[in-house]
């Protein structure tokens, strides 16, 4: 399983990072901290408390600023929490959600927490930008058409006037 060092996220598709792209991945290390989930502030504190009860290392980090913060103690203003595990603990964690009630049995669910947004969002919105792109090439090729047709009339007109 390939690892994008840089975003701590296992490839999905095994050639490039989900999250940035980058085509520099390597080999992910038992203890390499991988993105579980992204969750909400007060989901957060619920996550991580159970992790450490069951002796998990954790790691959460706002996904705003990219800084590690103290959820414990609420002083973070942001409202998305990355939650980060080692490799290894990756099953051991999903057992932990489930215990909690946080996650639900069952391929989807378990596919949906596995990622957070590495799932569907970044995918998705990347076919909505090339979606775009073409949409305004072919709306370009109109305007120059429709310019064409303009600047074809008005010299038309003009001849009209002058001969
Ligand atoms: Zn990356």
């Amino acid at each position: 399983m390939l690892y994008c060092e840089r975003c701590q996220v296992l490839s999905r598709d095994g050639k490039t990072c989900p999250l940035c792209g980058s085509r520099k991945l390597r080999p992910v290390c038992p203890d390499d901290p991988v993105l579980l989930l992204t969750v909400g502030e007060d989901e957060a504190i619920r996550i991580t408390a159970a992790f450490k009860e069951s002796s998990v290392p954790c790691l959460a980090r706002s996904s705003g600023s990219g800084g590690y913060i103290s959820i414990i103690l609420g002083r973070s203003r942001c409202s998305d929490v990355r939650i980060f595990i080692p490799f290894n603990k990756i099953e051991h964690a999903k057992e932990i959600l489930i215990g909690i009630g946080f996650l639900k049995t069952g391929k989807e669910s378990e596919k949906k927490a596995d990622s957070g947004e590495q799932d569907g969002k970044v995918p998705m919105s990347r076919c909505k930008r090339i979606a775009v792109k073409i949409i305004s090439v072919i709306l370009f090729f109109f305007l120059i058409w429709g310019v064409v047709i303009l600047s074809d009339w008005v010299i038309t007109r003009l001849k009209g006037l002058f001969y």
